[in-house]
């Protein structure tokens, strides 16, 4: 028999690869070394009450067409809730709408847009000339910002600083996990180009109505269906390089003999695995020790009342970014979540003042919240919970396959959120990482396509 396909980590990456490999007959073997899938998108039992938490709200959108196709063939598309309108905060009054009207991308969001009102005219007019410079810009023009912090593009459209403070940091630090003084300007503009500009059913947001962990339980039965097998529980130490080819992978229970090996791990852990030698062998890993990441803070709080009226909250220009109305858990309790993202000024916080600080930018922006305080709470720190897509990045982020020019390991493939996908570190580029090492290993197949451009947004460059 043919050595399975070592598909090492069962986060998103190797899910997405495993998936698709496995569809196509191959067999397949998933390692990872926790006792679940799901990788940094997954849930955990909260040991102070059992109840089962998600590390931290997880959003897409419906430009992540490689994740929604993963989606639904695990069958679990329906698990997705859609929301059109995203809520932003603007306290004392009600939330401001962003909801795509009827006048087609990237005109979509006008009408609500000069209706929000936490934003004076000068910033809404600043915030449209960058826009529209993005437009003009196009797919090819954002290209040449890489490398460049997104905040010298804002500079060079004079953007106020209402409009940097309450528009794009709240949008680029939630999607990018950094701030726009240090994020690479191209990782950005792709989240506004392709997530905001390019046609209305891009920026709808999908929420997961169920813990994460249960959309992955459909992926074992594909692999196992197809002959593969998962482990969970097990830890790759060592990829056993003979001098040509990654003959197996040595795993704290043994060793597995492969006729492909795809990482599927972050760069810090793969570097763990790899020898100098194998390091020495294939241009990708030779940077992996030049990657920095990003922190997020998930915060689970559980109310004796109902606390928020619309389903999400953007807090513009607060250290709290997002507030979830994550509805009633089975102990009756009202859940509401709060994300900050790079947050590294709150890594050496404790819970107690984690949750202070929440709670004042909650009662902000929900003054009627005045007063009540959580019955419990939980907070969740992710201090590596993404790499940072600081300006230069995309030299360091290695491709899926060994490179042609520079060479490399012939069944060695890499995949994760950090390699080279073309977007940046999220679920989509984790499962399109995937997708594209599975291609390169089946030699067909390829990424979903992306949302059709409106035929404005066409006419105008996008
Ligand atoms: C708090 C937080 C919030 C986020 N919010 C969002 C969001 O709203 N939207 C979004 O799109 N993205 C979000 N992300 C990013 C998203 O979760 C990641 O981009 C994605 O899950 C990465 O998937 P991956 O498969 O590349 O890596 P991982 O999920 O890290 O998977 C790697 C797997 O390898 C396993 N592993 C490690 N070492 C070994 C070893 N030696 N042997 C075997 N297995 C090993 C790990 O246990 C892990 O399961 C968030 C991330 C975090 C942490």
């Amino acid at each position: 028999m043919i050595a399975p396909v070592v598909v090492v980590g069962g986060g998103l990456a190797g899910i997405s690869a495993a998936v698709r490999l496995s569809s196509a007959g191959r067999r397949v073997v998933v390692i990872e070394s926790r006792g679940k899938l799901g990788g940094r998108a997954t849930s955990f039992v909260d040991p102070r009450d059992g109840t089962t938490l998600d590390n931290c709200q997880h959003v897409l959108m419906g430009c992540c067409t490689n994740l929604l196709d993963l989606y639904e063939r695990l069958g679990v598309l329906d698990a997705i809730r859609w929301h059109p309108t995203i809520h932003w905060a603007n306290p004392p009054h009600e939330p401001d709408a962003m909801v795509p009207g009827w006048c087609p991308a990237p005109a979509h969001f006008m009408g609500s847009f000069l209706r929000m009102r936490f934003l004076s005219r000068k910033s809404k007019r600043a915030v449209a000339r960058a826009m529209w410079q993005m437009i003009r810009l196009g797919r090819d023009g954002r290209g040449r910002w890489s490398g460049r912090p997104f905040v010298e593009f804002l500079a060079a459209s004079a953007q106020t600083p209402e409009a940097t403070e309450k528009f794009w940091d709240p949008i680029v630090t939630s999607a990018c996990n950094l701030p726009c003084a240090s994020v690479d300007a191209s990782s950005a503009m792709l989240v506004f180009q392709q997530g905001f500009l390019q046609d209305s059913w891009s920026p709808v947001m999908g929420l997961p109505s169920v813990p994460l962990i249960s959309l992955y339980d459909p992926a074992v039965k594909i692999i196992e269906t197809a002959g593969g097998s998962v482990r969970l529980g097990e830890s790759a130490l060592a990829l056993s390089y003979d001098g040509s080819r990654i003959a197996a992978v040595v795993t704290d229970e043994g060793s597995i003999e492969c006729s492909v090996a795809i990482c599927a791990l972050p760069p810090d852990r793969l570097l763990k695995i790899c020898s100098e030698t194998l390091r020495r062998a294939d241009s990708r890993l030779a940077r992996l020790d030049e990657f920095t990441f990003s922190p997020i803070l998930g915060v689970h709080l559980f109310f004796d009342q109902k606390v928020m009226r619309t389903p999400h909250l953007v807090l513009p220009g607060r250290r709290t970014h997002w507030l979830f109305d994550k509805g009633i858990d089975s102990w009756g309790r009202h859940h509401v979540h709060a994300v900050i993202s790079a947050a590294d000024a709150w890594m050496d916080l404790d819970e107690g003042d984690i949750v202070a600080r929440v709670m004042t930018d909650l009662v902000w922006a929900i003054p009627q919240a005045s007063g009540i305080e959580p019955l419990a709470y939980r907070t969740v720190k992710e201090r590596r919970a993404t790499i940072a897509c600081t300006p230069g990045i995309d030299a360091i982020r290695p491709g899926a396959a060994r490179d042609g020019i520079r060479g490399g390991i012939d069944n060695l493939f890499l995949a994760g959120d950090w390699c080279a996908s073309g977007w940046p570190a999220t679920m989509e580029g984790a499962v399109r990482s995937g997708s594209m090492a599975a291609s390169a290993v089946l030699g067909s197949g390829g990424l979903v396509g992306d949302v059709p451009a409106s035929w404005l947004a066409r006419m105008l460059g996008l």
